[in-house]
């Protein structure tokens, strides 16, 4: 495997931090702004058919609808990245690199209907406790199978990481 110099935030250039969890890798800003992973990772994760549109999406010359030019720069090679809006959601992609970034922001302009991924108090209870005995790899869980759209499982897998960065 190559190693790569560390992604940046694209909104606060701070280093990402690298969260794998299940197989699936993905770089976490520690301020919050949101989270990178690669086209790989995101196959493996994801729904094909998505990972198709928005790659055919962020390949297409002239813009396609729904298709603009990001105002944020690649985590990984700064290049001003293509802005894919799927399943009410934009992503930014880096086509060299084929890293897709998804900004914490978004979560604020879901549709009403995507399930509130907020935990209970119980459930947060709990993952305060499995915290304290496994540590953070084990509570940044992957719900991925249990949400049924694109952007409520980039949804829950962002909030499990900010829950498990604000409880270490
Ligand atoms: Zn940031
Ligand atoms: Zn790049």
């Amino acid at each position: 495997m190559t190693v790569l110099p560390p992604p940046t935030c694209p909104t606060c250039q701070a280093e990402l931090a690298l969260q794998a969890d299940h197989g699936f890798d993905a770089w976490v800003c520690p301020a919050g702004h949101g989270l990178a992973f690669t086209l790989s990772e995101a196959y493996e994760r994801l729904r094909d058919d998505e990972i198709r549109t928005i790659w055919r999406l962020a390949n297409t010359s002239p813009r396609a609808d729904g298709v603009r030019t990001s105002t944020r720069g690649c985590p990984m090679c700064s290049a001003t990245m293509v802005a894919v809006l799927c399943d009410g959601i934009t992503l930014d992609v880096c086509t060299t690199d084929e890293v897709l970034w998804f900004d914490a922001g978004e979560i604020e302009q879901l549709p009403a209907d995507v399930p509130d991924p907020v935990l209970s108090t119980e459930e947060q209870a709990a993952l305060d406790t499995v915290t304290e005995q496994f540590g953070d790899a084990l509570t940044a869980g992957w719900t991925a199978e249990e949400q049924p759209t694109l952007t409520g499982r980039l949804t829950a897998r962002f909030s499990r990481s900010s829950t498990a960065s604000a409880a270490s």
